[in-house]
């Protein structure tokens, strides 16, 4: 059995964030990663997928974006090249080609079973991700056989779909995109639309995380959240990250000639039935969208702001068809595909420690999971502050949660 101090679970851009903090503090470690470096980007992402956040905001432990476009929004592939590039710069000690398949309590600390060998460690850091499987509704189940469904994971390019209507469950970042993205390929696409975070690409001249980071709200830590569960579980912005920086919201996409329906409820003898509630769901999301704007002037005149940006305004209201279908036959022929844009999850299935609640989520509190002392959690949302959500969020996050590991090693922590 390999004995090590520590061990990390997965090679993203979390686990490499904590390898680089473990490293500053002379803490011995192996990084454990099923595939190669950055192999959600490489395996699960489709390849015209652009970061939403911009390149300035790619930064991590030791690392800020030197290229030559920082308000561009790097592709899937640049991802890549970033993170390889990043596990050389922080020498971390990753073995790839390695699965972990069961993690448990041993004696001293844990036992990790990583294919056919047996490691022991005193800290376990898991940072296989937040979104390693699709979060599909259970109505999928009533989708009739002659509908071809996927998942984000799996989608690749319209070439792969068939010919005809697509019927695009979701729209959030990754239901907006690929509808348009669908869209331009020539199919009919309509979009379902359940609760959704709407956001301008853009305001006053700047970029909208920007506004987001400048305004302290990404910065707002876990446990001063009011409602920490619904924090935790709120769709990702109406955003994308295009060459243009373009904004592409409900009313956009109904522009390009996308049909925008409700959410998606039931499917009754082949009919999806389709929430009639669209109207009032855009118009919150208009709300909440204007409630943030408000906060940003606010922090814009008290931070003196006003003479150097474009002065503030607002978006027009959401369109909503008022003919919007409310139900549509899936067996008519018309759609072909139903495209799961519906969210992702984490697979911690092969915890072999009961750290899970009753839908498998990890206790965790700030990512020092509940009651499995030297055991840590990263990469979900978040986790510590709204900014964990993101990859920059990992720089606070590792650096808090490896202080708080060397500590348990030490034994000042028990
Ligand atoms: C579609 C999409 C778009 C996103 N866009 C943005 C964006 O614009 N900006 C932004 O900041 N964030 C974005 N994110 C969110 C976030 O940055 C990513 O989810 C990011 O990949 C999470 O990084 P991670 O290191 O936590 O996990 P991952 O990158 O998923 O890395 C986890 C690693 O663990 C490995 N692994 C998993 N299980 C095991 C196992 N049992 N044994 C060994 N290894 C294992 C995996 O192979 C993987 O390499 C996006 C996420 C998605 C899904």
């Amino acid at each position: 059995m390999m004995q090590t101090t520590a061990v990390i679970i997965g090679a993203g851009h979390a686990g490499l964030a904590m390898s680089r903090r473990l490293t500053e503090r002379c803490i011995d470690h192996v990084v454990l990663e099923r595939g190669e470096v950055a192999n959600s980007w490489r395996t699960q992402r489709w390849p015209t997928l652009r970061l939403l956040t911009p390149n300035w905001q790619t930064r991590l432990p030791g690392y800020d974006y030197a290229g030559d476009d920082p308000d561009g929004f790097m592709p899937a592939a640049d991802v890549v090249a970033t993170l390889t590039a990043y596990a050389r710069l922080a020498g971390a000690p990753v073995r790839t080609a390695t699965t972990v398949h069961t993690l448990r309590a041993g004696p001293r600390g844990f036992e990790i079973q990583a294919n056919d060998d047996h490691l022991h460690a005193r800290a376990v850091v898991l940072a296989t991700g937040a979104c390693t499987l699709p979060a599909i509704p259970a109505v999928a189940d009533t989708v009739p056989p002659s509908v071809t469904t996927f998942t984000p994971l799996a989608y690749r390019d319209p070439g792969q779909l068939p010919d005809g209507g697509v019927l695009v469950v979701g729209a959030s970042a990754t239901g907006v995109q690929l509808a348009a993205e669908i869209h331009r390929s020539g199919r009919p696409v309509t979009l379902a639309v359940g609760e959704h975070v709407r956001l301008p690409r853009s305001y006053r001249a700047r970029d909208i995380f920007w506004w987001l980071e400048a305004t302290g709200l990404l910065a707002e830590r876990y446990d001063q959240i009011d409602d920490l569960t619904r924090a935790r579980h709120l769709p990702s912005p109406q955003l994308t990250g295009t060459p243009e920086a373009i904004t592409t919201d409900l009313s956009t996409l109904t522009a390009l000639g996308i049909r925008i329906v409700g959410r998606l409820g039931r499917i009754t003898d082949g009919v999806a039935q389709f929430s009639g509630a669209l109207a009032n769901t855009c118009a919150l999301a208009d709300l909440k969208m204007n409630r943030f704007l408000n906060r940003a002037d606010q922090w814009a005149t008290e931070s003196g702001l006003d003479d150097d940006l474009p002065p503030p305004h607002r978006f027009a209201p959401t369109r909503v068809d008022p003919h919007t279908p409310l139900e549509l036959d899936l067996t008519s022929g018309e759609i072909t595909t139903v495209l799961w844009a519906t969210g992702f999850r984490p697979d911690h299935s092969w915890l072999d420690i009961p750290v899970r609640d009753r839908t498998g989520r990890i206790r965790h509190d700030g990512g020092v999971v509940t009651g499995a002392p030297g055991l840590y959690v990263l990469g979900l949302p978040v986790l510590r502050t709204r900014a964990s959500t993101y990859i920059h969020g990992a720089a606070a996050d590792t650096e808090a949660l490896a202080d708080h590991l060397h500590a348990h090693l030490s034994g000042r922590r028990r």
